[in-house]
């Protein structure tokens, strides 16, 4: 790859494998359920395993839908799993400078760009979709003509700013993260990472400069995380995730993807499609080792 730019984000914390960090990192918009537990248990487990440190981080990017009630709630269901962490607590959202500095990095290598395209639009558009199954961004925006973008963006038309993905790839070439199995200390596995997939993912929007995918890889850097436990659901998010890292001189943690918990139509838990809430299940009588077995972590 080229030589980061001069203004290339640093991570504040150096990587030090030999000192394993692991975090859970949730999202204050909902109650925990029981996937969120089987999450956080892993992570704790890992942590044990690897003789390192597991930390709590609160992903409140969304300040429309994140609530501190579920950020006391979330420290509440861990402490009754009997789970602890180090203080103080990273919150994301009192960190959107750091955010905005490694969008304005991304900016100098001439990787992010301004998209004024609606939902609708690129739906209307979209010929394939994304490893979600969304419509994938067609790249309508990726060329306008600077005028027209400086134009719009004075004229304050929503906006979103996109990575321009096939370039980044341009640059760093080949592109690989390593992953552990189920064991955590068994023997790493190399994967080949492919965002391209994803297409020109946003990275910024109009009043918030940053996204999941920005902010979870500056702040694994910034906490020195080395090993990154997250359900599979979020497998094929890790290519962007090992993008950014490159294109941002950020260290690379190790990921283990860890099973899902399915309800009974096999379908995964989900505050929104109504799973029980951890608390409700302690109000309705359950211990955190009915919740261990419940999730097939038996002690
Ligand atoms: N905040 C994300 C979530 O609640 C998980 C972050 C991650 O593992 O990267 O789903």
């Amino acid at each position: 790859m080229t030589t980061p730019s001069a203004s290339c984000y640093h991570p504040a914390v150096p990587y030090d494998p030999s000192r394993p960090v692991l975090r859970f990192a949730p999202s204050p918009n909902g109650r925990l359920h029981l996937g969120h537990a089987y999450s956080a248990l892993v992570t704790w487990q890992a942590a044990a395993r690897l003789g390192g440190t597991a930390l709590l981080r609160i992903e409140d990017i969304d300040t429309e839908r994140c609530k501190p009630e579920f950020t006391e709630a979330i420290a509440q269901d861990l402490h009754w799993l009997g789970l602890d962490w180090p203080e103080p607590v990273m919150h994301q959202s009192q960190r959107m400078d750091t955010y905005a500095a490694a969008g304005n990095a991304l900016r100098d290598q001439h990787l992010l760009y301004p998209c004024f395209c609606s939902r609708t639009e690129i739906a209307a558009l979209a010929t394939e979709t994304d490893p979600d199954g969304a419509p994938l961004y067609p790249g309508s925006c990726r060329h306008l003509h600077r005028g027209e973008q400086i134009e719009r963006l004075e004229r304050g038309d929503p906006v979103q700013f996109r990575l321009d993905t096939s370039a980044a790839m341009a640059r760093v070439g080949m592109l690989t993260y390593t992953v552990l199995g189920p064991l955590i200390t068994d023997r790493p596995q190399i994967r080949h990472a492919r965002p391209q997939r994803w297409g020109d993912v946003v990275l910024q929007r109009k009043g918030t400069p940053t996204s999941y995918h920005l902010s979870v890889v500056v702040d694994d850097a910034a906490q020195g995380i080395t090993h990154v436990t997250r359900g599979r659901d979020m497998e094929a998010a890790t290519d962007i995730h090992a993008l950014l890292q490159m294109l941002l001189g950020l260290s690379s943690p190790i990921y283990h993807f860890h099973r899902l918990i399915l309800d009974a139509d096999g379908r995964k838990l989900a505050k929104s499609k109504g799973s029980p809430s951890l608390a409700s299940l302690r109000e309705a009588g359950w211990t955190p080792d009915d919740v261990r077995r419940a999730v097939g972590l038996e002690n």
